[in-house]
């Protein structure tokens, strides 16, 4: 047993079961303060660490977004969750011919795990980058922001509730004898949904860093571009996965040493952002990578097999979901 396995069940025989919100935190934290989780030889692959294309294709939507913005003379570049670096140097090459856009750029990086952020610096040596723990810091500039993230919401944590005999209780992770098990505890939640017996997940978490991306958006002008895995409406169903060494895994198992995420709930997260901002999408990533000229770049690169990775329906080109907030609606954002 892990030690953080063996902490975890300390924590609950001395104050009772966690919610599946409370396990997630604990769980993730550990998972990524200890080790750099990415590639064939980790646990999982993203997006960029597949292909150089998606974090170039990104790089357009940025400088084009930059330049619907009015190219202004200085704007914060915010990256979020960025894994390897991989991305943000991908973006970085990408945009270094246009005009203007690196002399105007501060580029702000948010990540907790210190494994990653030495990553991030090698992967982004010569360019000048402000690490910040909490996001609220790297949105602190009044200047426009662009602002993208991909595979970071699905790792805050969600909250799962069942709805039996007309009330609802939260699911929670207990012990049962000396095993981690699920169950059920009293809750005050409350929603319109009436079916019985089936999971219903929260998280106000990824709600409330969509209204603080919205707000700064909305206040400094700019635009987000959030790229996950998930549904676009709201809908029962656990989606709680956890992913070790390229494989899902029993969630109770490995924890704190196997991937935990869950699906987002475009729907929920559009919903906090529209009281600030204008939303593109969700779209399919398969069409946004199409929109932005993947297939001539693939066909340059000759990497149709990466390409195919990126965009196939089968693959991650319709399940992965790219949504994008922008404070006027009559900005033209390519891509959606
Ligand atoms: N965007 C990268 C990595 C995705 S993995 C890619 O596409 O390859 C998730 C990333 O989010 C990791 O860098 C992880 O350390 C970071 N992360 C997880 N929880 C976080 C939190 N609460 N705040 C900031 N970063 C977080």
């Amino acid at each position: 047993m892990s030690n953080f396995e063996q902490h975890l069940k300390d924590i609950i025989r001395e104050n009772g079961p966690v919610t599946v919100a409370a396990f997630m935190a604990m769980a993730i934290e550990h998972y990524y303060s200890t080790r750099d989780p990415l590639g064939t030889r980790g646990d999982f692959t993203t997006a960029p660490e597949i292909s150089q294309m998606f974090g170039e294709m990104i790089g357009v939507f940025l400088a084009q977004s930059w330049m619907e913005l009015g190219s202004p003379a200085q704007f914060s570049l915010v990256e979020a969750g960025p894994g390897r670096g991989t991305l943000m140097a991908d973006i970085l090459r990408a945009t270094k011919s246009v005009p203007g856009f690196h002399a105007a750029m501060r580029v702000h990086l948010v990540e907790i795990s210190p494994v990653l952020m030495a990553r991030q610096a090698e992967a982004l040596q010569g360019y000048n980058i402000e690490w910040h723990t909490d996001i609220h810091d790297a949105l602190a500039s009044p200047a426009p922001a662009l602002f993208v993230a991909n595979e970071f919401l699905d790792a805050l944590p969600v909250h799962q509730y069942v709805r039996q005999g007309g009330r609802w209780f939260e699911r929670a992770v207990g012990l049962n004898g000396d095993q981690l098990a699920f169950g059920l505890i009293e809750s005050d939640f409350s929603c319109d949904q009436s079916e019985e017996n089936k999971i219903w997940e929260v998280s106000p978490a990824r709600e409330s860093v969509i209204r603080d991306i919205a707000g700064v958006i909305a206040r400094c002008r700019g635009v987000a571009l959030l790229i996950d895995y998930g549904h676009d409406r709201s809908g029962f169903g656990d989606t709680l996965q956890a992913v070790r060494e390229h494989h899902f895994v029993n969630v109770l198992d490995h924890v704190g040493n196997a991937d935990l995420t869950s699906h987002i709930d475009f729907q929920a997260i559009k919903g906090a952002a529209v009281l600030h901002t204008h939303v593109h999408g969700p779209v399919g990533q398969g069409h946004f990578l199409r929109n932005l000229g993947i297939e001539l770049r693939a066909a340059r690169l000759n990497q149709p097999a990466e390409m195919a990775r990126l965009i196939d329906p089968g693959q991650m080109g319709d399940l992965f979901r790219v949504m994008a907030l922008c404070h006027d609606p009559d900005l033209k954002l390519p891509g959606f």
